[in-house]
């Protein structure tokens, strides 16, 4: 074991590093079981529009059951999954499990909001997008406008022009694209000029720094000028206090997503809520003061 003590000493090697591999390997070897034995479920985070209230997009994030660890979240086993081929069965999964139950939600009445998929830079490397996505919108019988796909600015590093023609014709045929965590990549403003995008998720660093640090709220205010002028649509995600939704109100954000509103639910519940209460009672209020 090398020295731990003292300023600029690097560790070479250290117990929490080996349990740290130990951890890795362990979750990668139990995720190859839990694929095959459907340990994985999707919960269900809805986007409002600030306006009248009415639910925009439901983002549908991953959770793991894992039978001994209990759940798992997507921050510790996606990079995991993504570190070998494992993302591409559970990207798989993700996309047509998202899907099948926005299908169930539009027939049953919910017509006008989006279901909106995360999906990963590994998976854009490995598959044509446009085939994968409308195959699957076909087989869970989802209408292409009920769909939007989430992709980070990493998806855009070193890609291949074939990308940008995969989106250009799903967003041809009516699938919404966003850029998801807008503001902490690297090529933010090219990656406009460029891209075939509907939407901006801008980061929630911007919505919890803006309070507090002025220079945050202006770059926000400089983001929504902007992507009013590029026509695009922008959300702001984590919203979790009464003044940063007062602040995005301010600023002109028309979309938001935070615990404020309501966190990640599952299905069953999403179901319950608006079916049989109706869509405020999915909003959780932690406040006297919402709805606004
Ligand atoms: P993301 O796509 O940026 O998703 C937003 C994350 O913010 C979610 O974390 C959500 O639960 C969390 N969040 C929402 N409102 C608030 C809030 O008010 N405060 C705070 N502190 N957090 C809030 P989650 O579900 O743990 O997912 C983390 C990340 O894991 C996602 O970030 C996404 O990058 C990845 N991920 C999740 N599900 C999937 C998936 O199905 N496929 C892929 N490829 N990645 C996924
Ligand atoms: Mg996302
Ligand atoms: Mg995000
Ligand atoms: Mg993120």
């Amino acid at each position: 074991r090398a020295k731990t003590d003292g300023r600029g000493v690097y560790r070479i090697y250290s117990p929490e590093m080996g349990s740290n591999m130990r951890r890795y390997h362990y979750l990668l070897d139990e995720m190859r079981i839990a694929i095959d034995s459907s340990n994985f479920f999707l919960t269900f985070q809805p986007i409002i529009n600030i306006d009248d209230c009415g639910i925009s997009y439901f983002e549908a994030l991953v959770r793991w059951q894992h039978p001994v660890e209990g759940t798992i979240t997507p921050d510790e086993f996606i990079p995991i999954a993504e570190d070998s081929t494992l993302i591409l069965e559970l990207g798989d999964w993700i996309l047509e499990e998202a899907c099948r139950q926005m299908a169930a939600w539009y027939s049953a009445g919910m017509k006008k909001a989006r279901i909106s998929v995360n999906v990963s830079a590994i998976q854009v490397k490995h598959k044509p997008l446009y085939d994968w996505v409308m195959d699957t919108l076909s087989k869970t019988g989802l209408p292409v406008c009920a769909l939007m796909l989430e992709i980070t600015e990493s998806c855009f590093i070193s890609a291949p022009d074939e990308l940008f023609d995969e989106l250009k014709k799903l967003q041809a045929q009516g699938v919404m694209i966003a850029i998801d965590d807008f503001g902490t990549g690297f090529s933010s403003l090219s990656v406009l000029a460029n891209l075939p995008v509907d939407v901006l998720k801008i980061d929630k660093l911007f919505v919890s720094e803006a309070v507090q640090n002025s220079k945050y709220s202006k770059i926000l205010h400089s983001i929504v000028d902007m992507a009013e002028k590029l026509e695009l649509k922008v959300v702001a995600e984590g919203i979790e206090q009464v003044e940063q939704l007062e602040l995005l109100k301010s600023i002109g954000v028309k979309n938001i997503q935070g615990y404020l509103i309501s966190r990640p639910q599952r299905s069953a519940y999403v179901g319950e809520k608006i079916f049989e209460q109706g869509v405020n009672h999915m909003v959780h209020t932690g406040t006297s003061q919402w709805p606004p």
